[in-house]
């Protein structure tokens, strides 16, 4: 159900839940001084409770009230990628609630890049929001998935669809260097062009999310050679050939990475709405940029064992 500011602020400051619409994929809001609210996300999403929350915030003088500690390059990362894909996982307050946070130091934060949504943490203060999707399954990028997980009447802000299709890059600022924890929308390379040095990828502890099986359709994903003759349907791209005769579904053309992480999440859902059992996708992209991320949702929601990403990636 659709709602406008005035409602869903007024939802928001008494505790409740509203779905907000991000330029990267929908997220199931509370106010982070209401432990009620924050309780209802985890209940809803049916999601671990060692899956810490990252916060939003409309400007900078909000950010700052929540973390200590920040680094000089933390300003200079603000400027350059806020409000925008990017969370920055930093020295939390004591005063932060320990379910955001899930009991750890550090607090995970963004300003997205979304009108409607900015205006409305300006009235609300800082929403944690999660993606809108019960846990294990693809992120929300259009109403019909949010209706599809939590029913017709929950209630949407106006506002925007994402355009991104695919969730926030995380970095970390830990024991005073960055360290990269989530593939996402901007590539590993951007921030490391931007900031001048490389960053390590960080070990599962850090970021526990990430350990968690995500992203998945209740087909089953596969992308070895063997399993393109049994699979009942091919993803793809509409500018490679497949000689097979069986459905066939289009990721777009294969040199336009932000086509194919707009369309992937809708897909995935796709494949369940027409009953697929096995579903085989084409994973030869190149090893760069946001194909990167491309690939690892991919492995991530597929059948097949992903613990040997990086020796897939073409
Ligand atoms: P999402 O599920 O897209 O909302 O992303 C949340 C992810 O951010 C979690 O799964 C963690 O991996 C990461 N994250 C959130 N808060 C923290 C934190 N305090 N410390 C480290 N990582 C965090
Ligand atoms: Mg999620």
């Amino acid at each position: 159900m659709i709602i406008d500011q005035k409602k869903a602020k007024k939802i928001l400051l008494e505790g409740g839940n509203v779905i907000i619409p991000t330029e990267t994929v929908y997220g199931l809001a509370g106010s982070i001084n209401c432990p009620n609210s924050i309780e209802t996300i985890y209940r809803l999403k049916n999601r671990p409770k060692q899956n810490p929350l990252i916060i939003h915030f409309a400007n900078l003088k909000q950010v700052l009230e929540c973390v200590e500690d920040v680094p000089e390059s933390f300003y200079r990362l603000a400027k350059f990628f806020w409000p925008g894909p990017l969370t920055m996982v930093l020295q939390g307050r004591n005063n932060l609630n320990h379910a955001i946070t899930a009991g750890l130091k550090t607090v995970a934060v963004r300003i997205p890049a979304h009108l409607e949504t900015l205006k409305l943490i300006e009235e609300t203060g800082p929403l944690v929001a999660p993606s809108a999707n019960i846990s294990g399954r693809p992120s929300s990028t259009k109403i019909k998935h949010i209706e599809n997980d939590f029913g017709k009447n929950f209630p949407i802000l106006e506002g925007t669809e994402p355009i991104c299709g695919l969730e926030s890059t995380i970095i970390g600022w830990i024991d005073n260097k960055w360290v990269f924890l989530r593939h996402g929308v901007i590539s590993l390379q951007e921030i490391e062009r931007f900031l001048g040095e490389n960053i390590n990828h960080s070990d599962l502890q850090i970021c526990p999310g990430t350990k968690f099986r995500h992203y998945s359709p209740e087909a089953k994903i596969f992308y070895s050679n063997e399993m393109f003759f049994k699979a009942d349907a091919i993803v793809g791209y509409e500018n490679r050939s497949y000689l097979s005769k069986k459905p066939f579904y289009s990721l777009g053309r294969d040199d336009d990475p932000k086509k194919i992480a707009y369309r992937l999440f809708d897909l995935f859902r796709r494949f369940d709405e027409d009953c697929l059992k096995n579903v085989w996708i084409d994973i030869k992209l190149p090893n760069e940029g946001l194909y990167i991320t491309i690939i690892e949702r991919i492995l991530k929601a597929s059948y097949t064992d992903s613990s040997n990403f990086e020796s897939n990636v073409l």
